[in-house]
């Protein structure tokens, strides 16, 4: 093969891929058909390796594949890596486990092509001869999504962001249900006419199991009491029952942590949610944007203690069932304090003095959205926030939005020092163009951040990201205007 045909072949195939994968060669100019009876060759030790393949190769190319099991030898170091060799006569994948082996798959789906220069087709399809050896920079890599009330998130949306971030080899995801879940403990605990049972929920937990993804429920047991965005006021559950006005401060955002009742309520909840998510390894607890209690109970009460005891009852009850806390790292630094300029600080001396008290299960989420001018001409960030909780000892998870400048920063610094690994957060801006920003550049971030700026990704950066919404739509059986693509309506724009 000439040098520049195989660089320019290699770039195209490069650009395709989400994330992009740590090796790409092209090995001939030949390709592999993907059609009934084409031939793989699977290297995986772990059970039920062949009928995986076989199942994916149906789900992605509707083919029948002749699968065989290889000798399982020369494997990937990496639990979750993988190698591809695609010859002209077979095509040959190894993983050490079956979710490596997965993301071998998802990789040739987004490699594949249909059949070329035929007017239309269905299971046929081209791979190029490559070879490909990848592996994740980093082994936690969450997308945190948000189920707000129906149809404000639809049911189809929240799946979709589910199955798009397994495609894009995250392996957990975080769901926090703001009022969308009817608790089977307190239903009263959602907007009537705009919640889903706990059934549904379990589906939405199965689905994200079935593709490899590990859910993690959220309930804010701290501030964000409201379950409910702050600019608009609403509140989950004083809206329609005042009466419970007891368990917040008097201003509705903050949980009351004097107030034992409080913490019944909340451990009923917590408990629903153990049992939804089918006991999960971790539970985010929220904690984020609080402050001091105001009430007349909280304002005369010690409050770092109060608060330390609410943090280390709800990792005692969550201990029992295997799970560690998570929880947003801003109210652990102080406002104010110059060493966190240009990063989020919360935190009040009270709040700030506990974190030196809590244990080590505690896994803490250091959110920061937002580039600063500087940064977007070159500079690099301190990451000073994560570096000081990575400094005293905790597991510490970086947490971006749709920044992107900001988004692939972190992801090196989650390298550099050796931070757990990423939590991509969504919010209410997980439509259309941002979309791309949260799943394809936070999936590059995590999974290969020190990769070169990917070319040939076409139009708007997102014409492959695009084709790879139309395969989750088509798998999870989309049929109406409204839900393909990312937003209900294409003049729809999403404001910050
Ligand atoms: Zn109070």
């Amino acid at each position: 093969m000439d040098k520049s045909f195989k660089e320019k072949e290699e770039a195209i195939l490069n650009g395709r891929l989400m994330p992009p994968v740590k090796s790409l060669k092209l090995a001939s100019d030949k390709f592999f058909k993907v059609v009934d009876g084409s031939k793989f060759e699977v290297n995986c030790p772990e059970d039920g390796a062949v009928a995986l393949a076989e199942k994916l190769a149906k789900d992605f190319w509707q083919v029948s594949a002749r699968v065989s099991a290889g000798a399982a030898k020369g494997l990937p170091d990496n639990d979750e890596g993988y190698s591809i060799r695609i010859a002209a006569s077979k095509t040959v994948l190894s993983a050490k486990t079956l979710r490596g082996l997965r993301y071998a798959f998802f990789t040739l789906r987004q490699l594949a092509e249909s059949e070329r220069g035929v007017a239309t087709s269905r299971a046929s399809f081209i791979l190029p001869c490559v070879a490909i050896d990848d592996a994740p920079a980093t082994a936690w890599r969450g997308m945190h999504v948000c189920f707000f009330p129906t149809p404000e998130t639809t049911y189809v949306e929240i799946e979709r962001q589910i199955r798009l971030a397994a495609y894009f080899k995250f392996n957990y995801v975080v769901i926090e249900p703001w009022g969308s879940l009817r608790y089977p403990s307190h239903p009263e605990f959602s907007w009537p006419g705009h919640s889903v049972s706990a059934g549904e929920f379990r589906n939405l937990v199965r689905i994200a199991k079935s593709l490899g993804l590990t859910p993690i429920p959220q309930l804010n047991i701290f501030g964000h009491a409201p379950a409910a965005r702050g600019s608009n006021h609403k509140h989950t559950l004083l809206d329609f029952h005042p009466e419970f006005a007891p368990l917040f401060e008097p201003d509705g955002w903050c949980w009351c942590l004097s107030n034992p009742a409080t913490r019944a309520f909340l451990t009923d909840l917590v408990n629903d949610l153990f049992d939804i998510f089918e006991n999960p390894p971790f539970f985010h607890l929220g904690c984020d944007e609080a402050g001091d209690g105001t009430c007349a109970l909280c304002r005369r009460a010690d409050y770092p203690t109060l608060l330390k005891n609410h943090l280390l009852y709800f990792n005692d009850i969550l201990k029992k069932r295997g799970a560690r806390p998570m929880v947003w790292h801003d109210m652990f630094v102080e406002r104010g304090d110059k060493r966190w300029a240009g990063y989020v600080a919360c935190g009040t001396p009270g709040t700030i003095s506990i974190l030196d008290k809590l244990p080590k299960d505690f896994v803490i989420c250091d959110w920061r959205y937002n580039s600063s001018a500087e940064e977007r001409n070159g500079a690099e960030p301190s990451f000073a926030t994560l570096r000081h909780f990575i400094d005293k000892g905790f597991d510490t998870l970086g947490c971006p939005w749709f920044d992107t400048c900001n988004t692939l920063a972190f992801g090196k610094a989650i390298q550099k020092y050796g931070a757990m690994g990423m939590l991509e957060t969504t919010w209410h801006i997980k439509r259309s163009y941002w979309m791309h920003a949260e799943f394809a550049v936070a999936s590059r971030a995590a999974w290969n951040p020190l990769s070169a700026d990917a070319k040939g990704q076409g139009f708007n950066g997102g014409a492959s990201f695009a084709a790879y919404v139309r395969d989750v739509n088509h798998d999870m059986g989309v049929d109406t205007y409204e839900d393909f693509g990312t937003a209900p309506y294409q003049l729809d724009v999403q404001p910050i």
